[in-house]
């Protein structure tokens, strides 16, 4: 059976661009993988290999060959039954051309991931930085800095936005 890359993109259940700030990278510990995940698409139902991360706020991830492959290099072992607490670093490759199409794929390093700089805490509460909205720590730490100059936790950044809207 064909699999259509759409079939594999379109469920925003799963993890995908939109996840991602520009140029971010996401290390992640795998938590389980589910071997026949039921996957909603436009085309309908489908079963995925899909992998769950031990971090707050970050949907799941549909494996295919070429995140399966890096996995395996950076797990040490192609089993499943290995993987979970493997660390791994996800980015955005862009300019990926399929069926005609350019498309942009979220891609797994094949190594080991650097270490990350820890999450910034809240410039205006001084609050550690937690997940909200779907998002992970990391992804609203950026967000809020490119957008307030300083890393803001949901709730402030929440009032931030209000006290913009009364100016
Ligand atoms: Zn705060």
């Amino acid at each position: 059976m064909k699999t259509h890359w759409k079939k594999v993109v379109s469920d925003p259940n799963f993890i995908g661009e939109g996840d991602f700030q520009e140029g971010e990278e996401k290390v992640l510990t795998i938590e389980k993988v589910n071997q026949a995940e039921t996957v909603q698409t436009a085309e309908g139902k489908s079963k995925k290999a899909v992998v769950h991360w031990k971090e707050a706020g970050n949907k799941p991830m549909i494996l295919n060959v070429a995140r399966s492959k890096s996995i395996e290099k950076v797990a040490g072992s192609g089993y499943f039954e290995d993987w979970p607490g493997v660390q791994v670093q996800l980015y955005i490759e862009h300019g990926i051309k399929a069926f005609g199409d350019v498309v942009s794929a979220v891609r797994v390093r094949p190594f080991r991931p650097k270490a990350q700089a820890p999450v910034p805490s809240c410039k205006d509460c001084g609050q550690t930085i937690t997940p909200a909205m779907g998002k992970d720590a990391r992804w609203l730490a950026t967000y809020t800095e490119k957008k307030y100059g300083v890393p803001l936790c949901a709730a402030c950044a929440q009032k931030r936005k209000e006290r913009e809207g009364e100016a």
